[in-house]
């Protein structure tokens, strides 16, 4: 057997920083379960301790391919393992406890720059509960795209009263969700676009009847188009009338 050079706490930790303290191979999250360092490529095949190589393993996943079988151990044995395996339990937890107030104390200081800005360009401030929903929005879609989205809807809302302030905390998240899928997903985005448009123009928008309808031929080419229509109609069943009769045959 090759032998292990230790791999260090640090190292362990942003090992299962990275991989959010889940198991790579079968899922399991920690505290659930105890956690360990696999080498992906093994050390007795010359895998050394870089962090490229090292990855967060549940100890089932991990010591079903190395280990001796508990019932293979003598009682002193046995128990030493246990007595290990508590201690394990307990540094796992106080990682999770760590990591969780560095995860918490990022997404505080992110949600105050944005609140920053918002602040430089108009001298209004988030509510409470406005700082609560940019928070969970930071973690869906990122800092950066809250950053953008903030900066477009005071563009286009901001007319230098309190009563815009809270209509651009009403629109920059469904902004941020564009962005977010226009940098993800081009063709969901502009789905959402055409949606968007549609339910503005006509009087009885069902979303569920939309998405039913919706062709599966679309393609970004027809984005243009759908948009015509969907600014001309005054009802889904107008829409879908005018695009259903286009189906393409090629
Ligand atoms: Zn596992």
């Amino acid at each position: 057997m090759a032998k292990r050079k230790s791999i260090s706490q640090t190292i362990r930790f942003e090992v299962f920083k990275r991989d959010s303290f889940t198991c790579q191979y079968c899922g399991a999250k920690a505290p659930d379960v105890i956690l360990e360092i696999d080498h992906i490529n093994p050390v007795a095949k010359g895998g050394d301790n870089s962090i490229e190589n090292l990855v967060t393993s549940c100890k089932d996943c991990n010591r079903g391919k190395s280990d001796k079988k508990l019932s293979d151990m003598s009682e002193i044995e046995k128990s030493r393992r246990q007595l290990e395996e508590l201690q394990e339990r307990k540094n796992m937890i106080d990682m999770i406890f760590q990591w969780k107030t560095t995860l918490h104390n990022q997404y505080d200081e992110a949600s105050s720059r944005v609140n920053q800005i918002l602040i430089e360009e108009t001298g209004y401030s988030f509510s409470k509960f406005a700082q609560k929903k940019l928070k969970q929005s930071i973690k869906k879609f990122g800092l950066d795209i809250m950053i953008d989205a903030l900066y477009i809807a005071i563009d286009q809302y901001y007319d230098n009263t309190e009563g815009s302030i809270d209509i651009i905390c009403d629109k920059y998240i469904g902004i941020a969700y564009n962005l977010f899928y226009r940098e993800n997903d081009p063709v969901k985005a502009s789905i959402i676009y055409i949606r968007n448009t549609l339910s503005k123009n006509c009087t009885s928008f069902n979303t569920k009847a939309f998405y039913a309808n919706f062709p599966d031929w679309y393609d970004i080419e027809c984005k243009e188009h759908f948009l015509e229509v969907a600014r001309g109609s005054s009802s889904m069943e107008e829409f879908f009338s005018i695009i259903k009769e286009e189906v393409p045959n090629d």
